[in-house]
């Protein structure tokens, strides 16, 4: 056992039917972990990415959809990586975008980190890793509930830290650089804004969800400890810039 190993472990991962979700359940399952990938819609592909593992039905258009997961079997890793964005100018922006995406990314988030704490608080032991945003420490453009959201899971991230590090729950978070998924096709297809986030990014290139997931394990396994309340930027360096 080294100390980037799953072996023993469970996770859930929210979201791992597609995108960084996916990958980080196939990350995590390589790792040793036993990965149960959760989803709104099937995550069959994940499933057989994985080779093994179990799935659950999650849609946190109910934001407490996972308050019964972590009763009655044991996780000690949570992911929570489910989130949406939606684009408009600010002076247009409806109250039904401002809702759902703080429904998902940040309301949903939280109550399925309060679910899971009320489980593994009592073991002395878990991992919760909250998908944040480079949102979180900078403004965006034309997706303020997103940005809103963002900021919420990195000051969420440091609160539950302050409260549960001493009792053997890390509470950490990763903030993805410009990373080619579904989340990010607008941005890609257009000329103009692809050119100018491109010309920005230090290392050159828009990141994949392969150059998250071993942040993923590491802040999964025994390795990270003594890490509460960190946002890890994986950013190719955007905001070192
Ligand atoms: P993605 O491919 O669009 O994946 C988003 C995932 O969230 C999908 O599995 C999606 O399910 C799920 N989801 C959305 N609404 C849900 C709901 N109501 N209930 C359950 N699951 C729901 O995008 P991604 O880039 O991999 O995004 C993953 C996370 O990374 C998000 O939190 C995103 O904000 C964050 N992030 C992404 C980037 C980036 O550059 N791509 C950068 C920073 C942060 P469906 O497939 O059913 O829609």
């Amino acid at each position: 056992m080294t100390p980037f190993s799953l072996t023993g472990r469970t996770a859930l991962v929210t979201g791992a039917n597609t995108g960084i979700g996916q990958a980080i359940a196939v990350a995590l399952a390589q790792a040793g972990a036993e990965v149960i990938v959760a989803g709104r819609r099937d995550c069959d592909e994940t499933l057989a990415l994985m080779g093994s593992g179990r799935s659950l039905t999650l849609d946190f258009a109910d934001p407490m959809a996972a308050r019964d997961v972590f009763a009655d079997q044991r996780i000690d890793i949570l992911v929570n990586n489910a989130g949406i964005i939606r684009r408009d100018d600010a002076v247009d922006f409806s109250e039904a975008d401002w809702d759902a995406v703080m429904d998902t990314n940040l309301k949903a988030l939280f109550f399925t980190c309060q679910a899971f704490a009320r489980a593994a608080l009592p073991r002395g032991m878990g991992k919760i890793i909250n998908i944040a945003s480079l949102l979180s420490f900078q403004g965006g453009i034309r997706v303020p509930s997103y940005t809103a959201s963002k900021h919420g899971v990195a000051g969420l991230t440091k609160l539950m830290a302050n409260e549960w590090a001493v009792r053997g729950l890390n509470v950490n978070a990763i903030a993805p650089g410009y990373i080619e998924t579904a989340n990010t096709g607008a941005l890609r297809a257009d000329p103009d804004r692809n050119r100018a986030i491109l010309e920005r990014i230090p290392a050159g290139r828009w990141g994949r969800p392969e150059d998250i997931v071993q942040t993923a394990v590491f802040l999964a396994a025994p390795a990270s400890d003594y890490i509460n309340g960190a946002i890890l930027n994986v950013d190719g360096g955007w905001l070192a810039r």
